[in-house]
């Protein structure tokens, strides 16, 4: 159990966002680069008050809105990897848990 929950962080990473640190939910791209953060994290630095670029927050190259891509091989990982961890979190608390069996 313990491997799998290594590969499973291993996988995790490729898919976590760096502006959240969460895994990604709703995973785009700009179209002049790879980067790829949750459509709502790169929306938030891209627009609002006080933001004047509009640019990929990792490589700085410019990046419009209209630009972003949805990445479906990144949204299918992400939400495979999410229902893993819940599987996985699913069993450890059925299995260890202190306040079952008392009445
Ligand atoms: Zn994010
Ligand atoms: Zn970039």
């Amino acid at each position: 159990m313990a491997d799998v929950l290594q590969h499973l962080e291993a996988i995790e990473a490729e898919v976590t966002c760096s502006l959240c640190a969460n895994i990604y939910s709703d995973p785009v791209n700009f179209a002049g680069c790879s980067h790829i953060f949750c459509r709502d994290c790169v929306i938030n630095t891209i627009e609002g008050p006080g933001i004047t670029k509009s640019e990929c927050p990792t490589c700085h190259q410019p990046g419009w809105k209209k630009d972003l891509q949805t990445n479906h091989k990144f949204k299918s990982i992400a939400s495979a990897v999410q229902k893993l961890k819940q599987e996985l979190g699913t069993a450890d608390i059925a299995s260890c848990n202190p306040s079952t069996g008392r009445s």
